[in-house]
């Protein structure tokens, strides 16, 4: 498939997931594959590579002020858990921390 079709409507939407490493296994190989052949897809992804790579460096550069964990662990809600859930408010903190870190 060329530039044009519903392919391509499909493929472009997922170039972020790939630029940020996101996409794998099948749906990365027939993106990579659509991309070759779709001078669109192809500057969008360069582009895309571009700025996810800029990214990563001011990630890498910048550490974040004094204080700043324990203050997002002060504001992240200890909610009442349930019957059987984790009870230790450390511990839902620290769930509700890998989750933060875990986003994209
Ligand atoms: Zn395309």
């Amino acid at each position: 498939m060329t530039g044009d079709g519903r392919d391509h409507d499909h493929f472009i939407e997922e170039l972020p997931d790939l630029a940020t490493g996101l996409l794998g296994g099948r749906e990365r190989a027939a993106l990579l594959d659509h991309v070759h052949g779709c001078e669109r897809c192809a500057d969008e992804l360069d582009q895309l590579m571009t700025a996810a790579d800029i990214l990563v460096h001011l990630a890498a550069e910048v550490d974040p002020p004094v204080g700043f964990e324990s203050r997002v662990m002060a504001r992240i809600p200890v909610r009442d858990p349930g019957p059987g859930a984790v009870t230790d408010g450390d511990a839902v903190r620290s769930s509700w921390a890998l989750q933060l870190l875990l986003l994209p």
